[in-house]
């Protein structure tokens, strides 16, 4: 089930896309707000989202500087809901809707369960947590615009979360990817899994793999779709793209609300379509609390080609990374998350790695150390090291020298977080001489 606004061709998309865009702007330079004074003082008017890079970045801290309502372009009284998502330090970041607002929150939500496979006649067993978190009320009125039943469940209780997957015979799970696959275990454990008839999921909130998803859908038995969501509540909160079941591995952006850019994270300009970068997005339908071109630290890239699920809309990939873990190297963009990608698809590779910047030279080399899952490889490390490098040059354009170790031979972080990436310099060899 497709909306009619997701089939559009480009030009058409293009048209609505800068109509809102010009409103937005109105509405914001209308606004009596001194936050909205100052950000666009200079700022030249746009006729249509080609010219969307002469507009001012948003960035997060705004959020924090005008809390609680100092971005809001309408009266308070105008507003009906606020959300807020938690800061790692200090206050939160509030967000707020008009009623307006609201319901494009409930559609974008209800697209994107017709993305993974809803409709209404599911029962959707909705798992998020609900309260100030836009997960469990923003899924929650999703399933409600589809026609389908929601079952607010929240977080929680797994035990009693099985027990009323099977009794009610919930068709769709929204939730946390970790989630979806601990309720699966229970459910097993239970003797119960058998009996719930669950044919797809939505899960987002939290960076999965291609790993998960295999794990999860072979948890749920076949032909259970797993698929991505996106979002976050500086924007709208979920619902800013979603995976469609046809075509897994990138996500539809609602394009016809929110306007996405991938810029190169140093610069903040354009990067060419297909290149990693920053997502950038800019809300084309918000009226409580609208968000100019906000840098969402999230690193993705444009998809080319159709889909086969019929949506014109652009698909940005899996998310790649945060803003702040890139290195810059020989003038090059580089994500230890793609070369971890690359690193962890090779079947002859144990868990472990480190990534080392030699910096000791005029330019910097990058070599990965990696082990082997298994000594026996032993005798085939140099096809090994030969083949991740050709490997990590297609994907990451860098050379980069590959170490095959043998098993337990990359150091272990021993608590929290582990650490992958190590700079090496005159004063400094952080992991020794190998
Ligand atoms: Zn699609």
């Amino acid at each position: 089930m497709t909306f009619a606004v997701e089939t559009l061709d480009t030009d058409a998309l293009r048209t609505l896309q800068s109509e809102r865009l010009v409103d937005t702007l109105g509405r914001l330079r209308r606004a009596d707000a001194p936050y909205w004074r100052a950000k666009l003082a200079d700022v030249p008017d746009v006729t249509s989202v080609d010219e969307v890079a002469g507009l001012p970045f948003t960035v997060k801290s705004e959020f924090r500087e005008t809390f609680p309502f100092g971005m809001l372009a309408v009266p308070l009284h105008d507003v009906v809901r606020v959300h807020a998502s938690s800061g790692t330090s200090g206050k939160p970041t509030i967000v707020a809707y008009t009623s307006g607002d609201v319901d494009v929150f409930a559609e974008v939500n209800a697209r994107a369960l017709a993305c993974a496979g809803g409709g209404r006649d599911d029962i959707v067993h909705v798992a998020y947590g609900y309260g100030l978190f836009t997960g469990g009320l923003g899924l929650h009125y999703g399933v409600e615009r589809l026609g389908a039943v929601a079952v607010p469940a929240s977080g929680g209780n797994v035990a009693f979360q099985v027990g009323l997957l099977a009794d009610l015979g919930a068709t769709g799970l929204a939730c946390t990817p970790s989630f979806a696959l601990l309720l699966a275990e229970r459910a097993e454990t239970a003797g119960v899994r058998g009996t719930i008839p669950l044919r797809w999921g939505i899960h987002g909130a939290e960076p999965w793999s291609e790993g998960l998803r295999a794990k999860i859908e072979a948890a749920w038995g076949g032909g259970y779709d797993a698929c991505d969501i996106y979002g976050l509540s500086e924007i709208i909160g979920p619902g800013v793209a979603a995976e469609c079941r046809e075509n897994k591995g990138g996500m539809h952006v609602m394009e016809d609300h929110f306007l996405p850019e991938v810029v190169d994270p140093a610069t903040g300009e354009p990067v060419p379509d297909g290149t990693a970068g920053e997502l950038v997005l800019t809300t084309l339908t918000k009226w409580a609390q609208p968000v100019l071109r906000y840098r969402t630290g999230d690193i993705t890239r444009f998809l080319p080609g159709e889909c086969p699920c019929g949506r014109t809309t652009r698909r940005i990939g899996r998310l790649e990374g945060r803003a702040d873990d890139m290195l810059i190297i020989r003038g090059i963009n580089v994500y230890p998350r793609e070369i971890e990608t690359v690193l962890m698809e090779d079947p002859d590779l144990g868990g472990q790695f480190a990534i080392v910047i030699d910096r000791r030279g005029t330019l910097p080399e990058v070599e990965a150390r990696v082990e082997l899952a298994d000594e026996a490889a032993a005798v085939r490390r140099d096809t090994i090291a030969r083949r991740l490098e050709a490997r990590l040059m297609e994907t990451v354009r860098l050379r980069i020298t590959v170490h095959v170790g043998d098993p337990g031979t990359v150091p272990r972080t021993e608590m929290g977080k582990a650490k992958r990436v190590f700079e090496q310099t005159d004063d400094r060899d952080p992991l020794g001489s190998r």
